[in-house]
Protein backbone atom coordinates (compact mmCIF):
# COMPACT_ATOMS: atom_id res chain seq x y z
CA UNK A 1 0.00 0.00 0.00
CA UNK A 2 1.73 3.15 -1.58
CA UNK A 3 0.58 6.41 0.24
CA UNK A 4 0.43 9.27 -3.11
CA UNK A 5 1.00 11.69 0.08
CA UNK A 6 4.96 12.69 1.22
CA UNK A 7 3.64 13.89 4.89
CA UNK A 8 3.34 10.91 7.32
CA UNK A 9 0.81 9.78 9.53
CA UNK A 10 1.22 8.77 13.31
CA UNK A 11 -1.28 7.36 15.05
CA UNK A 12 -1.73 6.56 18.95
CA UNK A 13 -2.88 3.29 20.15
CA UNK A 14 -5.31 2.99 22.81
CA UNK A 15 -8.51 1.45 24.19
CA UNK A 16 -10.09 2.58 20.90
CA UNK A 17 -7.73 1.00 18.73
CA UNK A 18 -6.23 -2.21 20.26
CA UNK A 19 -7.46 -5.13 18.35
CA UNK A 20 -6.15 -6.13 15.19
CA UNK A 21 -9.37 -5.17 12.95
CA UNK A 22 -8.99 -1.73 13.97
CA UNK A 23 -5.49 -1.53 13.71
CA UNK A 24 -5.53 -2.82 10.06
CA UNK A 25 -7.97 -0.26 9.62
CA UNK A 26 -5.94 2.60 10.49
CA UNK A 27 -3.39 1.40 8.61
CA UNK A 28 -5.38 1.14 5.09
CA UNK A 29 -6.80 4.25 6.35
CA UNK A 30 -3.47 6.24 5.70
CA UNK A 31 -1.50 5.34 9.04
CA UNK A 32 2.28 5.07 8.95
CA UNK A 33 3.53 4.90 12.08
CA UNK A 34 1.95 3.82 15.33
CA UNK A 35 2.68 5.30 18.72
CA UNK A 36 2.53 3.04 22.18
CA UNK A 37 2.39 5.62 25.11
CA UNK A 38 3.57 4.31 28.00
CA UNK A 39 1.51 6.58 30.37
CA UNK A 40 -1.20 4.25 29.89
CA UNK A 41 -1.58 0.87 29.31
CA UNK A 42 0.27 -2.23 31.20
CA UNK A 43 2.46 -4.11 29.89
CA UNK A 44 0.97 -7.14 28.17
CA UNK A 45 -1.42 -4.72 26.80
CA UNK A 46 1.27 -2.75 24.84
CA UNK A 47 3.01 -6.45 24.01
CA UNK A 48 0.20 -7.49 22.31
CA UNK A 49 -0.99 -4.05 20.22
CA UNK A 50 3.01 -4.10 19.01
CA UNK A 51 2.40 -8.03 18.53
CA UNK A 52 -0.70 -6.96 16.11
CA UNK A 53 1.67 -4.43 14.24
CA UNK A 54 4.36 -6.80 13.24
CA UNK A 55 1.82 -8.90 12.10
CA UNK A 56 0.45 -6.47 9.89
CA UNK A 57 3.70 -5.50 8.56
CA UNK A 58 4.30 -9.25 7.36
CA UNK A 59 0.67 -8.79 5.64
CA UNK A 60 0.88 -6.51 4.12
CA UNK A 61 4.56 -6.48 3.44
CA UNK A 62 6.04 -2.77 3.74
CA UNK A 63 7.77 -1.81 7.05
CA UNK A 64 5.91 0.05 9.53
CA UNK A 65 7.22 2.28 12.30
CA UNK A 66 6.67 1.67 16.14
CA UNK A 67 7.52 4.52 18.84
CA UNK A 68 7.22 4.23 22.27
CA UNK A 69 6.63 7.44 23.95
CA UNK A 70 7.65 7.02 27.76
CA UNK A 71 5.87 8.83 30.54
CA UNK A 72 8.84 11.28 31.64
CA UNK A 73 9.28 12.70 34.71
CA UNK A 74 5.49 13.61 34.86
CA UNK A 75 4.75 15.56 38.40
CA UNK A 76 1.09 14.67 40.14
CA UNK A 77 -0.24 15.28 43.25
CA UNK A 78 -1.54 12.79 45.49
CA UNK A 79 -5.04 11.83 46.73
CA UNK A 80 -7.91 13.80 48.05
CA UNK A 81 -9.56 12.35 51.06
CA UNK A 82 -13.53 13.98 49.63
CA UNK A 83 -12.62 13.73 45.79
CA UNK A 84 -12.77 17.21 44.04
CA UNK A 85 -11.96 20.54 45.71
CA UNK A 86 -12.82 23.91 43.77
CA UNK A 87 -10.47 26.34 44.79
CA UNK A 88 -11.42 29.75 44.46
CA UNK A 89 -9.19 32.50 42.76
CA UNK A 90 -6.88 33.91 45.92
CA UNK A 91 -7.72 30.77 48.19
CA UNK A 92 -4.28 29.69 49.61
CA UNK A 93 -3.42 26.42 49.02
CA UNK A 94 -0.40 23.94 50.55
CA UNK A 95 2.04 21.42 48.45
CA UNK A 96 3.62 19.25 50.87
CA UNK A 97 5.39 15.83 51.36
CA UNK A 98 2.62 14.49 53.97
CA UNK A 99 1.72 11.45 52.38
CA UNK A 100 -1.80 12.05 54.53
CA UNK A 101 -4.80 12.71 51.67
CA UNK A 102 -5.82 16.50 51.16
CA UNK A 103 -8.00 18.54 51.29
CA UNK A 104 -9.42 22.04 50.27
CA UNK A 105 -6.52 23.62 51.82
CA UNK A 106 -3.69 21.39 51.33
CA UNK A 107 -2.18 18.11 49.26
CA UNK A 108 0.32 16.23 49.11
CA UNK A 109 3.09 16.74 46.01
CA UNK A 110 5.42 13.62 46.26
CA UNK A 111 8.59 14.75 44.31
CA UNK A 112 10.98 16.38 47.36
CA UNK A 113 13.54 17.75 44.44
CA UNK A 114 10.48 20.12 43.78
CA UNK A 115 10.18 21.24 46.70
CA UNK A 116 14.15 22.56 46.40
CA UNK A 117 14.00 24.20 43.39
CA UNK A 118 10.83 26.20 43.73
CA UNK A 119 11.38 29.95 44.52
CA UNK A 120 8.32 32.53 45.32
CA UNK A 121 7.20 34.07 42.30
CA UNK A 122 7.22 30.41 40.50
CA UNK A 123 3.89 28.85 38.84
CA UNK A 124 2.57 25.49 39.52
CA UNK A 125 -0.23 24.72 36.91
CA UNK A 126 -2.48 21.97 37.52
CA UNK A 127 -4.73 20.06 35.56
CA UNK A 128 -3.18 21.14 32.22
CA UNK A 129 -3.35 24.78 33.46
CA UNK A 130 -6.85 24.92 34.20
CA UNK A 131 -6.19 25.86 37.56
CA UNK A 132 -3.02 28.15 38.24
CA UNK A 133 -1.16 29.05 41.57
CA UNK A 134 1.84 30.90 42.59
CA UNK A 135 3.98 30.23 45.02
CA UNK A 136 4.22 32.63 48.22
CA UNK A 137 7.07 31.02 50.30
CA UNK A 138 8.78 27.82 50.11
CA UNK A 139 10.54 25.34 52.04
CA UNK A 140 12.92 22.01 51.88
CA UNK A 141 8.95 19.99 52.56
CA UNK A 142 6.26 22.38 51.33
CA UNK A 143 5.40 25.43 48.61
CA UNK A 144 2.19 27.69 50.46
CA UNK A 145 0.55 29.04 47.44
CA UNK A 146 -2.33 31.45 45.95
CA UNK A 147 -4.74 30.57 43.10
CA UNK A 148 -4.69 33.12 39.95
CA UNK A 149 -7.72 31.67 38.72
CA UNK A 150 -10.56 29.66 40.27
CA UNK A 151 -10.66 25.73 39.18
CA UNK A 152 -10.53 22.21 40.25
CA UNK A 153 -8.28 19.96 42.04
CA UNK A 154 -9.05 16.49 42.69
CA UNK A 155 -6.58 13.06 42.91
CA UNK A 156 -3.42 12.79 41.42
CA UNK A 157 -3.65 15.58 38.42
CA UNK A 158 -0.68 16.68 36.88
CA UNK A 159 1.17 19.50 37.99
CA UNK A 160 3.28 21.78 35.61
CA UNK A 161 6.02 23.65 36.99
CA UNK A 162 6.76 26.03 33.75
CA UNK A 163 9.20 28.41 35.56
CA UNK A 164 12.48 26.73 36.85
CA UNK A 165 14.59 23.89 35.31
CA UNK A 166 13.55 21.08 37.98
CA UNK A 167 16.51 18.57 39.55
CA UNK A 168 14.73 15.32 38.02
CA UNK A 169 16.17 12.60 36.23
CA UNK A 170 15.03 12.91 32.97
CA UNK A 171 13.74 8.98 32.99
CA UNK A 172 12.05 7.74 36.33
CA UNK A 173 12.22 4.67 37.55
CA UNK A 174 9.12 3.46 35.61
CA UNK A 175 10.72 4.93 32.10
CA UNK A 176 13.67 2.94 32.82
CA UNK A 177 11.68 0.21 33.36
CA UNK A 178 9.08 1.04 30.34
CA UNK A 179 12.65 1.07 28.28
CA UNK A 180 13.49 -1.71 28.95
CA UNK A 181 10.21 -3.54 28.39
CA UNK A 182 9.87 -1.76 25.19
CA UNK A 183 13.38 -2.44 23.67
CA UNK A 184 13.02 -5.94 24.09
CA UNK A 185 9.81 -6.12 22.40
CA UNK A 186 11.38 -4.11 19.64
CA UNK A 187 10.24 -0.43 18.98
CA UNK A 188 11.93 1.84 16.06
CA UNK A 189 11.39 5.11 17.76
CA UNK A 190 11.80 5.75 21.96
CA UNK A 191 9.67 9.26 22.73
CA UNK A 192 11.48 11.19 25.76
CA UNK A 193 8.81 13.35 27.71
CA UNK A 194 9.30 16.32 29.53
CA UNK A 195 13.26 17.09 28.18
CA UNK A 196 14.85 19.85 29.91
CA UNK A 197 18.28 19.73 29.00
CA UNK A 198 20.55 18.03 25.95
CA UNK A 199 22.14 16.18 29.05
CA UNK A 200 19.02 14.24 29.36
CA UNK A 201 18.63 12.93 25.95
CA UNK A 202 22.26 12.00 26.24
CA UNK A 203 21.75 10.15 29.35
CA UNK A 204 18.75 8.40 27.37
CA UNK A 205 20.79 7.65 24.34
CA UNK A 206 23.72 5.63 27.02
CA UNK A 207 20.84 3.41 27.94
CA UNK A 208 18.83 3.09 24.83
CA UNK A 209 22.26 2.51 22.59
CA UNK A 210 21.35 1.85 18.80
CA UNK A 211 18.39 -0.35 20.04
CA UNK A 212 16.02 2.61 18.92
CA UNK A 213 16.25 6.15 17.76
CA UNK A 214 15.22 8.79 20.17
CA UNK A 215 12.41 11.36 19.55
CA UNK A 216 12.88 14.61 21.76
CA UNK A 217 9.52 15.71 22.64
CA UNK A 218 9.92 19.88 23.35
CA UNK A 219 7.30 20.34 25.77
CA UNK A 220 8.81 22.47 28.32
CA UNK A 221 9.85 26.53 28.43
CA UNK A 222 13.85 24.98 29.52
CA UNK A 223 13.43 22.84 26.05
CA UNK A 224 12.66 25.45 23.62
CA UNK A 225 15.73 27.61 24.96
CA UNK A 226 18.61 25.24 24.16
CA UNK A 227 16.36 23.44 21.61
CA UNK A 228 20.03 23.74 18.98
CA UNK A 229 21.90 22.10 21.21
CA UNK A 230 18.94 19.31 21.83
CA UNK A 231 18.35 18.83 18.74
CA UNK A 232 22.12 18.06 18.20
CA UNK A 233 21.66 15.09 20.03
CA UNK A 234 18.34 13.65 19.35
CA UNK A 235 17.45 11.56 16.17
CA UNK A 236 14.17 13.58 16.05
CA UNK A 237 11.76 16.30 17.79
CA UNK A 238 7.76 16.15 18.32
CA UNK A 239 6.31 19.38 18.83
CA UNK A 240 4.34 18.71 22.00
CA UNK A 241 2.24 21.46 22.00
CA UNK A 242 -0.28 19.98 24.89
CA UNK A 243 1.87 20.40 27.82
CA UNK A 244 4.04 23.33 25.44
CA UNK A 245 0.69 24.98 25.40
CA UNK A 246 0.26 24.75 29.59
CA UNK A 247 3.85 25.34 29.74
CA UNK A 248 3.85 28.27 28.15
CA UNK A 249 1.61 30.87 26.42
CA UNK A 250 -0.42 29.21 24.19
CA UNK A 251 -0.16 31.98 21.51
CA UNK A 252 3.34 31.52 21.90
CA UNK A 253 2.90 27.72 20.47
CA UNK A 254 2.67 28.45 16.51
CA UNK A 255 6.20 30.61 16.07
CA UNK A 256 8.09 27.96 18.31
CA UNK A 257 6.12 24.77 16.11
CA UNK A 258 7.50 27.12 12.93
CA UNK A 259 10.84 27.56 13.97
CA UNK A 260 11.34 23.72 15.68
CA UNK A 261 9.70 22.45 12.40
CA UNK A 262 13.13 24.79 10.03
CA UNK A 263 15.21 23.52 12.82
CA UNK A 264 14.57 19.99 11.68
CA UNK A 265 14.41 20.60 8.03
CA UNK A 266 17.78 21.86 8.39
CA UNK A 267 19.30 19.06 10.71
CA UNK A 268 17.97 16.52 8.09
CA UNK A 269 15.98 14.97 11.21
CA UNK A 270 12.21 14.28 11.60
CA UNK A 271 9.84 16.45 13.23
CA UNK A 272 5.97 15.36 14.14
CA UNK A 273 3.56 18.11 15.23
CA UNK A 274 1.47 16.45 17.67
CA UNK A 275 -1.77 17.34 20.04
CA UNK A 276 -5.30 18.53 19.57
CA UNK A 277 -4.69 18.25 15.86
CA UNK A 278 -8.20 16.93 15.42
CA UNK A 279 -9.18 16.87 18.55
CA UNK A 280 -12.97 17.32 17.93
CA UNK A 281 -13.29 13.86 16.00
CA UNK A 282 -12.66 11.94 19.72
CA UNK A 283 -16.23 12.78 19.67
CA UNK A 284 -17.13 13.97 15.97
CA UNK A 285 -17.24 12.11 12.67
CA UNK A 286 -16.63 15.65 11.04
CA UNK A 287 -14.03 18.15 12.29
CA UNK A 288 -13.52 21.70 12.88
CA UNK A 289 -12.93 24.22 10.07
CA UNK A 290 -10.09 25.23 12.29
CA UNK A 291 -8.66 21.96 13.10
CA UNK A 292 -8.74 21.03 9.44
CA UNK A 293 -6.66 24.33 8.93
CA UNK A 294 -4.06 23.34 11.64
CA UNK A 295 -3.27 20.02 10.14
CA UNK A 296 -3.21 21.85 6.52
CA UNK A 297 -0.63 24.64 8.41
CA UNK A 298 1.68 22.05 9.55
CA UNK A 299 1.67 20.26 6.29
CA UNK A 300 2.49 23.76 4.66
CA UNK A 301 5.54 23.91 6.70
CA UNK A 302 6.83 21.02 5.97
CA UNK A 303 6.36 18.64 9.02
CA UNK A 304 7.68 15.07 8.32
CA UNK A 305 4.52 13.89 10.13
CA UNK A 306 1.37 15.01 12.06
CA UNK A 307 0.33 12.79 15.12
CA UNK A 308 -3.38 11.82 16.63
CA UNK A 309 -3.17 11.31 20.18
CA UNK A 310 -6.66 10.67 21.76
CA UNK A 311 -8.30 11.38 18.09
CA UNK A 312 -7.17 7.65 17.70
CA UNK A 313 -6.61 6.38 20.90
CA UNK A 314 -9.65 6.89 22.82
CA UNK A 315 -12.19 8.55 20.32
CA UNK A 316 -15.24 7.06 18.34
CA UNK A 317 -13.56 7.98 14.89
CA UNK A 318 -10.08 6.53 15.15
CA UNK A 319 -9.83 4.97 11.42
CA UNK A 320 -12.28 8.69 10.31
CA UNK A 321 -9.50 10.91 11.78
CA UNK A 322 -6.79 9.45 9.93
CA UNK A 323 -8.41 9.70 6.83
CA UNK A 324 -9.26 13.20 7.49
CA UNK A 325 -5.32 13.67 8.09
CA UNK A 326 -4.78 11.78 4.99
CA UNK A 327 -7.46 13.81 2.74
CA UNK A 328 -5.90 17.08 4.17
CA UNK A 329 -2.57 16.06 3.23
CA UNK A 330 -3.67 14.98 -0.60
CA UNK A 331 -5.45 18.43 -1.17
CA UNK A 332 -2.41 20.49 0.36
CA UNK A 333 0.45 18.45 -1.31
CA UNK A 334 -1.83 19.02 -4.85
CA UNK A 335 -1.69 22.57 -4.28
CA UNK A 336 0.53 24.80 -6.45
CA UNK A 337 1.03 27.13 -3.44
CA UNK A 338 2.20 24.09 -1.25
CA UNK A 339 5.06 23.42 -3.50
CA UNK A 340 6.22 27.16 -3.96
CA UNK A 341 6.49 27.46 -0.55
CA UNK A 342 8.23 23.96 0.24
CA UNK A 343 10.99 24.77 -2.37
CA UNK A 344 11.46 28.93 -0.92
CA UNK A 345 12.23 27.04 2.08
CA UNK A 346 15.31 24.67 1.22
CA UNK A 347 18.58 24.69 3.03
CA UNK A 348 21.32 25.17 0.38
CA UNK A 349 24.51 24.62 2.87
CA UNK A 350 26.61 21.88 0.98
CA UNK A 351 29.58 20.80 3.36
CA UNK A 352 29.54 17.14 2.09
CA UNK A 353 29.84 14.83 -0.97
CA UNK A 354 25.91 13.48 0.11
CA UNK A 355 24.99 16.97 0.28
CA UNK A 356 25.68 17.60 -3.56
CA UNK A 357 24.92 14.27 -4.61
CA UNK A 358 21.07 14.34 -3.33
CA UNK A 359 20.91 18.02 -4.37
CA UNK A 360 22.10 17.17 -7.72
CA UNK A 361 19.72 13.85 -7.49
CA UNK A 362 16.66 16.22 -6.68
CA UNK A 363 17.64 18.70 -9.48
CA UNK A 364 18.06 15.87 -12.03
CA UNK A 365 14.58 14.40 -10.85
CA UNK A 366 13.29 18.08 -11.70
CA UNK A 367 14.88 18.10 -14.73
CA UNK A 368 14.85 15.47 -16.32
CA UNK A 369 11.36 12.74 -16.70
CA UNK A 370 12.80 10.91 -13.61
CA UNK A 371 9.84 8.74 -11.24
CA UNK A 372 11.63 8.85 -8.46
CA UNK A 373 14.75 8.80 -6.51
CA UNK A 374 16.08 5.61 -5.16
CA UNK A 375 18.72 5.85 -2.30
CA UNK A 376 20.95 3.11 -0.84
CA UNK A 377 20.96 4.03 2.62
CA UNK A 378 22.80 2.24 5.90
CA UNK A 379 22.49 4.42 8.63
CA UNK A 380 19.43 6.28 6.92
CA UNK A 381 21.42 9.44 6.60
CA UNK A 382 21.65 9.40 2.73
CA UNK A 383 17.88 8.77 2.59
CA UNK A 384 17.45 11.73 5.48
CA UNK A 385 18.95 14.17 3.44
CA UNK A 386 16.94 13.38 0.31
CA UNK A 387 14.04 13.91 2.27
CA UNK A 388 15.66 17.15 3.40
CA UNK A 389 15.90 18.58 -0.35
CA UNK A 390 12.10 17.61 -0.73
CA UNK A 391 12.00 16.22 -4.18
CA UNK A 392 8.72 16.99 -6.18
CA UNK A 393 8.76 12.82 -6.77
CA UNK A 394 8.85 9.99 -4.48
CA UNK A 395 11.81 8.86 -2.62
CA UNK A 396 12.62 5.04 -2.40
CA UNK A 397 14.64 4.24 0.69
CA UNK A 398 16.25 0.82 -0.35
CA UNK A 399 18.49 -0.78 2.65
CA UNK A 400 19.70 -4.15 4.03
CA UNK A 401 19.03 -3.24 7.18
CA UNK A 402 14.88 -3.99 8.82
CA UNK A 403 15.18 -1.42 11.34
CA UNK A 404 16.95 1.46 9.35
CA UNK A 405 13.88 1.22 6.60
CA UNK A 406 11.49 1.15 9.75
CA UNK A 407 12.66 4.44 11.30
CA UNK A 408 12.71 6.26 8.04
CA UNK A 409 9.37 5.08 7.70
CA UNK A 410 7.99 8.55 9.95
CA UNK A 411 10.39 10.93 7.28
CA UNK A 412 8.95 12.76 5.00
CA UNK A 413 8.44 11.88 1.32
CA UNK A 414 10.22 8.10 1.77
CA UNK A 415 8.84 4.97 0.55
CA UNK A 416 11.13 2.46 2.14
CA UNK A 417 11.62 -1.38 1.39
CA UNK A 418 14.15 -3.79 3.31
CA UNK A 419 16.20 -5.28 0.24
CA UNK A 420 19.08 -7.78 0.71
CA UNK A 421 22.59 -6.88 0.41
CA UNK A 422 23.75 -6.02 -3.19
CA UNK A 423 27.96 -6.36 -3.94
CA UNK A 424 27.97 -4.22 -7.39
CA UNK A 425 26.02 -1.19 -8.51
CA UNK A 426 24.98 -2.92 -11.67
CA UNK A 427 22.78 -5.07 -9.29
CA UNK A 428 21.89 -1.67 -7.08
CA UNK A 429 20.55 -0.45 -10.30
CA UNK A 430 18.09 -3.30 -11.10
CA UNK A 431 16.83 -3.61 -7.51
CA UNK A 432 15.46 -0.11 -7.52
CA UNK A 433 14.26 -0.23 -10.94
CA UNK A 434 12.31 -3.50 -9.88
CA UNK A 435 11.12 -1.83 -6.43
CA UNK A 436 10.04 1.47 -7.99
CA UNK A 437 7.91 -0.83 -10.14
CA UNK A 438 7.18 -3.05 -7.77
CA UNK A 439 5.68 0.14 -5.85
CA UNK A 440 3.65 1.14 -8.37
CA UNK A 441 6.02 4.29 -8.51
CA UNK A 442 7.21 4.05 -12.26
CA UNK A 443 6.65 2.08 -15.63
CA UNK A 444 8.88 -0.06 -17.59
CA UNK A 445 9.51 3.07 -19.80
CA UNK A 446 10.35 5.18 -17.13
CA UNK A 447 13.56 6.40 -15.83
CA UNK A 448 14.63 6.87 -12.18
CA UNK A 449 17.70 8.42 -10.39
CA UNK A 450 19.96 5.91 -8.15
CA UNK A 451 22.18 6.95 -5.33
CA UNK A 452 24.29 4.53 -3.75
CA UNK A 453 27.85 4.16 -2.36
CA UNK A 454 30.78 2.14 -3.62
CA UNK A 455 31.61 0.36 -1.92
CA UNK A 456 28.38 -1.40 -0.74
CA UNK A 457 28.12 -2.40 3.40
CA UNK A 458 30.28 0.54 4.60
CA UNK A 459 28.13 3.28 6.30
CA UNK A 460 29.15 7.22 5.27
CA UNK A 461 29.94 6.94 1.33
CA UNK A 462 27.61 7.82 -0.90
CA UNK A 463 29.22 8.63 -3.85
CA UNK A 464 27.18 7.79 -7.09
CA UNK A 465 24.52 9.01 -9.04
CA UNK A 466 23.09 7.64 -12.22
CA UNK A 467 19.49 8.34 -13.86
CA UNK A 468 18.76 4.67 -15.08
CA UNK A 469 16.30 2.93 -17.31
CA UNK A 470 13.19 0.79 -15.07
CA UNK A 471 13.65 -1.61 -18.16
CA UNK A 472 16.23 -4.47 -16.70
CA UNK A 473 17.06 -5.32 -20.33
CA UNK A 474 18.18 -1.39 -20.75
CA UNK A 475 19.79 -1.57 -17.26
CA UNK A 476 22.12 -4.56 -18.66
CA UNK A 477 22.80 -3.07 -21.93
CA UNK A 478 23.15 0.44 -20.78
CA UNK A 479 25.69 -0.43 -17.42
CA UNK A 480 29.50 -0.44 -17.51
CA UNK A 481 30.85 -3.16 -15.49
P1 LIG B 1 1.57 13.64 25.60
O1 LIG B 1 2.63 14.45 24.75
O2 LIG B 1 0.40 13.37 24.73
O3 LIG B 1 2.31 12.43 26.01
O4 LIG B 1 1.29 14.56 26.75
C1 LIG B 1 2.28 15.27 23.68
C2 LIG B 1 2.00 16.69 24.10
O5 LIG B 1 2.20 17.08 25.26
O6 LIG B 1 1.60 17.43 23.19
MN1 LIG C 1 3.08 15.92 26.79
Amino acid sequence: MIRKRNIKVVATLGPASSDADTIRALYEAGADVFRLNMSHGVHDEIAERHRIIRALEVEMGRPIAILADLQGPKLRCGVFADGKHSLPSGAAFRFDLDPTPGDATRVCLPHKEIFEALEPGARLLVNDGKLSMRVESCGADFAQCVTENAGDISDRKGVNVPDVVLPLAALSEKDRKDLEFVCDLGVDWVALSFVQRPEDVIEARALIGERAAIMVKIEKPSAVKVFDEILECADGIMVARGDLGVEMPIHAVPPIQKRLIRGCRKAAKPVIVATQMLESMIESPVPTRAEVSDVATAIYEGADAIMLSAESAAGQYPAEAVAMMNAVAEEVEGDETYRAIIEASRHVERKTMADAIVHAARELAETADVRAICCYTHSGTTAALVSRERPAVPIIALTPFENTARRLSLSWGMTCAHTGTVERFKMAVVNAARAAREMGLAGIDDQIVVTAGVPFNVSGTTNILRVAPCDESKIFSAEPA
